[in-house]
């Protein structure tokens, strides 16, 4: 019951303790250790004592780690979706979805480990740079601190621990205080697999303490950072010259132009809008369907969004849960009150049942109604009516966030028109925002943050150019 921090390759007691308590059932499930100032700096020191090793480990070998890992998780897997469906309250299915695609990851993170390279550059092409060859490559950073969310806790750890590992650095891991045992679960198939003490350390407790500590600290070269803009923003505030990749939140958009395929689109639609409640950062929150279709979609959409069942996430029949905290559900509702005051309807959902939030269906929200222009992260979508593209476009993009959108069209010019228009990160033309692999380029634009994750480009994040000219 009582957990350690996991720093320099060693279980260690924390000096105080707090209690973890399951969202959906409020049960007690584990004690969990808060790491102090000094923990921290223990953490830190055993990553920077291991950093010189990890810097000549050969590529193969930091491949063979990263595959060792996933090959751990995939033979543990049912054992992680359970953690996962405990303490972040997320139904089953969809924890075992996310195990899938943790393993995908440190797959693609063993992969590429073995293709970090630079390129040559003609030096020649200056006058004065005659006689000369360059060529670049990538060193790593050194310490690494990662910050993580409660609402994936495996995968987007995945996306922090494993390109950081893969380019040769050391890791400093502060999970989300409510989701502490996906990274116990972590670091102990890293210690299995032979991951050299000290390459990755597992420190938890509170985001204000220990985010402070790693933020401030000068042996910490990058942080890299998946939440909400308020943290964010702070981080980055505090950061210095450190690296700072930002993850951050979203409402994001889907646009249904004129004759959809009713069939695909909507249980697409309605997925992306309600699988773990809405507590996803590319969750769809606002759906514009163009005049033609709207009826019809609208009434589809209720019918398919009656389908889902709510109740412990533990159960396999179970679609939804309740969301991450009371205080959420709370809030949540407060936000779609303050909807319907300016004018929206509520056509299904709208009251708590119990612990859990149902799926809640609103149209007409303006869009200075918060469930519109801030973000929900919760399960609330609204399906508003547009006269065209163009105006469903406008209203994308009047937002503070820009992380993916989507649109449904059979036009191609269409389709052109909203991938240059859309100011997202990421454009998926006939999917919804939520569509994401593990390897594609991955992150925002405004207050999404900026900084790519998706292997590749993490990798690239946390790691250094060096380029190095040879005179003849
Ligand atoms: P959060 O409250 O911002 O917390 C994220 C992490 O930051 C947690 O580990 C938290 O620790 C820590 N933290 C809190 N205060 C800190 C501080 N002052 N300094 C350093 N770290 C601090 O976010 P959340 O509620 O867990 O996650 C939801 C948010 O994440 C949403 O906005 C969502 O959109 C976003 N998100 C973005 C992506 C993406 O890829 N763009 C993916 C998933 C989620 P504690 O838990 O101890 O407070």
């Amino acid at each position: 019951m009582k957990r350690k921090l996991f720093i320099g390759g060693k279980w260690v007691d924390g000096r105080e303790y707090s209690a973890l308590y399951a969202p959906h059932s409020g049960e007690l499930i584990a004690e969990i250790p808060q790491a102090d100032q000094d923990a921290v700096d223990q953490a830190i020191s055993a990553a920077e004592s291991v950093q010189a090793e990890l810097r000549r480990m050969p590529a193969h070998k930091r491949s063979a780690l990263l595959a060792a890992i996933a090959e751990q998780i995939a033979e543990r897997s049912e054992e992680a979706a359970r953690l996962i469906a405990l303490e972040a309250g997320k139904p089953i299915r969809t924890a075992r979805a996310e195990v899938a695609r943790t393993i995908q990851t440190y797959r693609f993170a063993a992969e590429e480990a073995k293709r970090i390279c630079g390129e040559t550059v003609p030096l020649d092409a200056a006058p004065g740079g005659e006689g000369r060859v360059a060529y670049t490559t990538r060193e790593p950073l050194g310490v690494v601190a990662a910050i993580t969310p409660f609402n994936f806790p495996m995968n987007l750890v995945a996306h922090k621990v494993g390109p950081a590992l893969a380019a040769g650095n050391a890791v400093v891991l502060k999970p989300a205080s409510q989701t502490p045992l996906s990274a116990f679960f972590l670091a102990e198939i890293a210690q299995t697999v032979g991951v050299p003490d000290g390459a990755l350390n597992v420190v938890t407790g509170s985001g204000s303490v220990i985010g402070e500590a790693l933020v401030t600290d000068p042996r910490i070269k990058a942080i890299t950072f998946t939440g909400s803009p308020q943290v964010g923003i702070e981080i980055r505030n505090r950061a210095g010259l450190k690296r700072v990749t930002l993850e951050l939140g979203s409402n994001s958009a889907v646009i249904v132009d004129r004759d959809p395929n009713l069939e695909e689109v909507v249980p697409r639609c309605v997925f992306g809008a309600f699988s773990y409640s809405g507590q996803v950062c590319i969750s769809v929150q606002r759906i514009y369907v163009i005049r033609e279709a709207y009826n019809a979609f609208v009434e589809a959409f209720l019918r398919e969004t009656g389908k889902l069942r709510g109740g412990d996430p533990l159960l396999e029949e179970t679609d939804y849960a309740a969301m991450i905290h009371p205080k959420e559900t709370e809030r949540t509702l407060e936000w779609i009150r303050e909807a319907e005051q300016k004018g929206a309807r509520i056509l299904c959902g709208g009251a708590a049942e119990g612990r859990i939030l149902p799926p809640t269906v609103l149209t007409d929200v303006p869009p200075e109604a918060r469930v519109s222009c801030q973000e929900v992260f919760g399960p609330v979508v609204l399906i508003n009516k547009v006269d065209s593209v163009e105006e469903a476009i406008r209203l994308v993009n009047n937002s503070s966030y820009g992380l993916q959108a989507g649109i449904y069209t059979n036009d191609v010019r269409t389709a052109l028109m909203a991938a240059e228009e859309l100011q997202v990160g990421g454009v998926m033309i006939n999917d919804i925002p939520t569509f994401r692999v593990d390897h594609m380029p991955y992150g925002g634009v405004k207050q999404s943050g900026f900084g790519r994750e998706g292997v590749k480009y993490a990798i690239e994040e946390l790691s250094e150019l060096k380029l190095v000219a040879f005179k003849r």
